[in-house]
């Protein structure tokens, strides 16, 4: 029998009342629409885009913060609003962009990394204290650090502290909100490479929500490029970077990356401006962005069109 994926989304929609001025009449935005996909036990998931693409929307339904309008998010094969949110807590944990602001700065980094603990009642104070010694040498902090506050610890030194509190009660699924974003280059590399060796050893699985194209190279094993609350295309992450189908992706890569002649991008990459998601645009919602766009783009929304592995929403991908 195949086990269940641990996260799986089927045409999830978020849509959100907005009221644009004082005196502006409501408007439905539709942050999130009809994305679809599963994440197996042990992968990297990353979720790419600009901002304002519906990825961190999608992040936080998916740690179970936001309902869905419409559609089904599964969690180890059970409805994610059917899990006991104790459960859920225990079991899928938050690593966000800014540790200074996640982390309570009255706290001392011994408290700050218990209090999962505290809250779920376990272990002895004992236990407790021994649990966070072992997390902070698993993270690599030194030991003197324990008795320490956010204030004193490095930006680097404070997210291997939220890392630490996200891993004390033994979770299967980090939701890693730009985790490096926020770093010194020389420390975001340390802060990956943790990352991936907690990975490797728990057996940990991650979503990873990140405008870093690098970063995703170096972490994911597949990709979900997100357009205006769409997946517009997806797949595994050597494919997505290196042999891009969607002209989006193509645009991506070629403003993020440095450019590599061997694939033959033709994109100048992103131009125009992002649009109004309370007024997308008819057709393809990348039309008027898209280099290739044609009559039937600006009409008609493209199908998603699946090869081998992947899939890519264009009318003309291959
Ligand atoms: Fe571009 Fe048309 Fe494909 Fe949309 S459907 S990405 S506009 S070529």
């Amino acid at each position: 029998m195949t086990k269940a994926p641990l996260l799986a989304c089927r045409d999830v929609v978020r849509t959100f009342a907005v009221r644009r001025g004082l005196f502006g009449r409501k408007r439905s935005l539709l942050a999130v629409d009809g994305v679809t996909l599963s994440v197996e036990r042990g992968q990297v998931l990353a979720l790419v885009g600009e901002s304002g693409s519906g990825k961190t929307t999608l992040a936080r339904m998916l740690l179970g913060l936001v309902p869905p309008s419409a559609g089904t998010i599964l969690f180890d094969g059970e409805p994610l609003d059917a899990v006991d949110r104790r459960v859920l807590t225990r079991r899928v944990q938050p690593v966000f962009q800014d540790p200074y602001s996640s982390l309570n700065p009255r706290r001392t980094v011994a408290r700050i990394v218990a209090f999962p603990l505290e809250i779920h009642g376990i272990g002895t104070a004992d236990e407790r204290r021994r649990r966070v010694a072992d997390l902070l040498d698993m993270v690599g902090l030194p030991a003197r650090v324990t008795h320490s506050h956010p204030h004193q610890l490095s930006g680097g030194q404070r997210q291997r502290v939220a890392i630490a509190r996200a891993l004390a009660i033994n979770p299967d699924l980090l939701i890693c909100d730009e985790p490096t974003s926020a770093l010194d280059i020389s420390v975001q590399a340390q802060i990956l490479n943790l990352l991936q060796s907690l990975r490797a050893d728990l057996g940990l699985t991650y979503v990873l929500i990140s405008h870093d194209l690098a970063v995703v190279d170096h972490m994911a094993d597949r990709v979900a490029v997100m357009y205006l609350g769409r997946i517009v295309e997806e797949g595994p992450a050597e494919r997505v970077l290196r042999a891009p189908r969607h002209p989006y992706t193509r645009a991506l890569l070629a403003s993020e990356l440095t450019p590599d002649p061997t694939l033959g991008l033709p994109d100048p990459g992103l131009s125009g401006e992002f649009p109004d998601p309370l007024d997308p645009p008819a057709g393809c919602r990348f039309h008027p962005r898209c280099p290739m766009a044609s009559d039937v783009c600006r009409r008609e929304p493209p199908a998603v069109r699946t090869d081998g592995d992947g899939r890519a929403e264009c009318h003309f991908a291959a």
